[in-house]
């Protein structure tokens, strides 16, 4: 890894709290991080159990203090310091993308980029937490509304986009004034270590970030949700873990950003133009090899262009290139593990047997390891698995409808509610369309709706909060009121 960077130092095999890089945890555990493209072991990092998560939130809790009181100017310049060490650095910190995690390189640089956008925006918000003045209710009454930072806000995040996910959490909390302590996912924690590596280079105080690194996720968490000095959790993964957490944070009502689950539908209308439906599908489905929560996971086509659709999508699909991320041309890297894998296997075998066709691909690549064929399948319904649960692999399943209220009834028969997709002319279906969808985004007529001026964020069992956009801010200030009598 390290003969592939310009700058090594990016790289660390150290968690830090407060400050210190650590080498090795309190009981001397490590866990290793792999190449899920190889399967080589590319760090050796310290398993740190609950007391050093503690002790980070320490550390945290004293930074804090002294950062809030820093001028939003003071603030948004280190932001913007880290914004452009990222874009320098985006070379290397793509390279460590891609090992750690194994999309093509190309991608993780867009990732890297697309972080960094976090930082250059929430940034320049630092300067902009704008409070309010309320007219008094009483002749001699003065009422100023101010926004304060939380406090100390606890960061867990998923190996699908190690940098990303943590940047767009990370940047609007310490534009705000808030300290943060992290805990990355095990598979991809070296992305969010190199984060760290930066943001002390740009002159984040001590503290201010922390990073705990652990496979021992749940003992993290605990602490996390039960440590009184953390005032708010913001948590990217799946449902399951989101309720887990929401129930650990109960005790002390803790507040939650939870960027959840989904379950995407892409909806094609009769009217709709095909070929840009066609590139809106293989952004929306095949990006990060369908390892994405707003990947498009169940697609409807409207019968009278149902094969038509299938036909050029099965043709795009088959040019897509599987394998490492650095090789030239990929498109498709490996799956993130075994049960990735098993998956994706499992819910193309469940549609086959309940009368599903495969169009293409279907198994796993004849390169073995975690690699699997990008998969189109045909004559899919209600009752098979991709029809409820999230694939999270390289598979779309083509469903065929007729109705407008018959693909509106489909589409939001799910617990989720992220991100949608629909692809139509008629202006007034797109309106009625995009109304009904009870999801937190649509994508009208594109696959592709990630962007930091915009609110991500889902609707049902997909979540809470907003993250991006003007909005984003408000997940790490608290409003107080003050009431002066004159
Ligand atoms: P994914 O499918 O993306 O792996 P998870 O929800 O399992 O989704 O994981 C997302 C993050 O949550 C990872 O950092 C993982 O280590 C962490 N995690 C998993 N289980 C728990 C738990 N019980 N408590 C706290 N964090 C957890």
């Amino acid at each position: 890894l390290l003969s592939k960077l310009k700058d090594p130092s990016l790289v660390t095999d150290k968690a830090l709290i407060g400050g210190d890089w650590i080498a090795a945890g309190d009981a001397g555990k490590t866990f290793e991080v792999t190449n899920p493209s190889t399967g080589d072991v590319i760090a050796v990092l310290p398993d740190m159990n609950r007391a050093e998560a503690s002790r980070a939130i320490d550390a945290a809790h004293v930074a804090q203090k002294v950062w809030a009181r820093k001028t939003g100017k003071e603030r948004a310049a280190v932001l913007r310091k880290l914004y452009d060490l990222m874009v320098a650095n985006a070379d290397d910190l793509a390279t460590i993308l891609t090992i750690e995690m194994g999309k093509p390189f190309a991608e993780a640089k867009g990732e890297i980029l697309y972080g960094a956008s976090y930082v250059e925006w929430f940034g320049e918000e630092a300067k902009r937490v704008y409070g309010d003045t309320i007219p008094g209710h009483q002749p001699d009454k003065r009422i100023i509304v101010i926004r304060q930072p939380v406090g100390v806000v606890a960061a867990i995040t998923p190996w699908n986009f190690p940098n990303a996910m943590l940047a767009r959490k990370f940047a609007p909390a310490v534009a705000a004034g808030c300290a943060m302590i992290s805990k990355p996912a095990a598979e991809t924690p070296l992305s969010a270590l190199s984060l760290a590596v930066l943001a002390e280079r740009a002159g984040l105080p001590a503290g201010v970030f922390n990073v705990v690194t652990s496979k021992d996720s749940p003992s993290i968490g605990k602490e996390f949700t039960e440590n009184e000095k953390v005032r708010k959790l913001t948590f990217t993964g799946s449902t399951e873990v989101g309720r887990i957490l929401m129930r650990q944070g109960a005790d002390q009502i803790m507040k939650l950003g939870l960027e959840l689950g989904g379950n995407a539908p892409f909806i094609v209308f009769d009217d709709a133009d095909i070929d840009a439906a066609v590139e809106g599908a293989m952004i929306s489905k095949y990006r990060n090899n369908g390892q994405t929560c707003v990947c498009a996971n169940r697609l409807y086509v409207q019968s009278g262009v149902y094969d038509a659709f299938a036909r050029k999508l099965a043709e795009k699909v088959s040019a897509m290139k599987v394998g490492d991320g650095f090789e030239a041309g990929v498109s498709a890297g490996p799956l993130i593990d075994r049960k990735a894998l098993a998956k994706v296997e499992e819910h193309i075998a469940d549609a086959v047997s309940k009368g599903a066709a495969v169009a293409l691909g279907g198994k796993p690549d004849a390169r073995g390891g975690l690699f699997f064929e990008p998969t189109v399948l045909t004559g899919v319904t209600r009752d098979m698995k991709v029809a409820r649960e999230e694939t999270f692999g390289p598979v779309a399943p083509l469903f065929r409808f007729d109705t407008e209220d018959e693909v509106i009834e489909m589409a939001n028969n799910t617990e989720f509610g992220l991100a949608s997709y629909f692809y139509a002319r008629d202006v007034s279906k797109i309106f009625r369309v995009a109304e009904a969808l009870e999801y937190g985004m649509v994508g009208i007529n594109t696959g592709l709706i990630s962007t930091e001026v915009a609110p991500f964020g889902g609707i049902k069992q997909s979540g809470q909060g907003r993250e991006g956009s003007k909005y984003g801010i408000d997940d790490y200030v608290e409003m107080k009121y003050l009431c002066l009598s004159i």
